[in-house]
Order: C-alpha cells, then structure tokens, then sequence
C-alpha cells in the first residue's frame, strides 16, 4: 500500500481528529483524590500499569488517611503495600520521603513548581508534567513509553529521538491550549489501539500516513 502524499499539516489535523473521534473527553485512569496522592500515584505508575496503581494507592490511602499518617509509616508496611508494583523497595523509600518532604518542607501541599517537583525522590520530567498539568491545569505534555512510542510510529518523532525531543516535537506540533489533552490522548491511543505488542492496525485510521505501519506494509 502507498502512503498518502499529504502535508505535515493535514497529518496533524487527521491524527488530532482520529484522536478527538476516539477519545473527546479523556481523563487520566490514575485514582487520586488529594493533591498528594496524585503525585504519589504518578510516583509509583513506573514500570507499570495505572490498573494495578489503583489497586495498591486504595489500599494505602485507607490504611494512611493523611500525609502526616503516611510520613510515620512503617517501611515494611509500605513496601508489603506497594510489592505488587514491582521495585517495591525503592519505591516505598521514595514515598516515604515525598510524604516527609510535603509534609515539613511544603506545609503539606504539593508545590506548583517543576524545580521543587523535580527535587522530590522518583519524581522526573514526566512526572512533573503529569502533575502540573493533571492537578494544577498547566498546559503540559508528558512523555510516557505510549506517548514516545506512538509519536515515533506516526513521524511525529525520530527513532532516536530523546524523551525531551519528542515533548519539544510534539509540543510545536498541537496548540498548547490542547497539550494536556493530546497528552491523554496519546497514552489512551497507545494503551488501547497503538499497543507496543500487536497494534491494531487494521481499524486504525492512521495507518495511510504512519510511518511504522507503512514501512512494514
Ligand atoms: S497504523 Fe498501527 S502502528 Fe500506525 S498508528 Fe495505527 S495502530 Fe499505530
């Protein structure tokens, strides 16, 4: 099959409707209420997925009501909650210290501030991101192993390219009033359609465009 001849113009425009067709109103799958347990939820999604966050983060979160109850926790607790996840040890440490540093650096409050997020044990760009755009509405697009995958898959991205090119790409790519939502989309498209193992391509809507579909077709 022959890829349509189209400017990188149309391509945006076809892939930002493909995604508002598939997902107009997407939302993050993470469970949080407060402001921390967003931020610890991001914390703990490494290497994992928001399903089993969910499972272990409603569990945590009835057992430690508060931050103050969650920086007292017993390690050995928190990691037997968190084992699940995979790295549990590092992980545990980790939110032990964001419950502390919340707690007697930030008056409890998760900072609006990417330098400040970016200090705290197991918090990265993406992270941040995630953050500031999910609780704080700061137009954001955070780079995940969906979001790089499918970007690089569509051409939106190199191959080589680093996780903060392809944020620098796509964000000269979409409108940033629509960066968060692109954001979601893209891990939704990547989660459910564009699959690391076995994309479905033959329903997708892209796949006369897309460079990896195109390339092997
Ligand atoms: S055609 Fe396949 S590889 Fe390309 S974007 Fe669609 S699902 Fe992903």
């Amino acid at each position: 099959m022959t890829g349509l001849k189209i400017t990188k113009k149309k391509k945006v425009a076809w892939i930002e409707d493909y995604l508002d067709t598939l997902f107009p109103h997407p939302k993050c799958e993470l469970n949080y209420q407060k402001d921390y347990e967003l931020l610890i939820a991001v914390m703990l999604s490494a290497q994992t997925t928001d399903k089993s966050v969910n499972l272990v983060t409603k569990v945590l979160f009835e057992r430690y009501q508060t931050l103050e109850e969650l920086k007292n926790a017993p390690l050995e607790d928190i990691m037997t909650i968190v084992h699940p996840l995979g790295t549990y040890h590092r992980k545990a440490v980790y939110l032990l210290e964001i419950a502390r540093i919340l707690v007697e650096k930030y008056d409890g409050k998760v900072p609006c501030d990417r330098n400040a997020l970016e200090q705290m044990p197991g918090v990265g760009r993406k992270v941040a991101n995630v953050v500031l755009s999910e609780w704080f509405h700061f137009p954001n697009i955070a780079v995940d192993t969906h979001v790089d995958r499918v970007s690089k898959r569509l051409g939106l991205a190199k191959e080589n390219d680093s996780v903060l090119e392809v944020e620098k790409k796509l964000q000269k790519t979409f409108l940033p009033e629509n960066w968060s939502k692109r954001h979601l989309q893209l891990v939704l498209f990547g989660r459910y359609h564009c699959k690391s193992q076995k994309p479905l391509c033959k329903e997708c809507e892209l796949k006369e465009f897309c460079k990896a579909y195109q390339s092997k077709n």
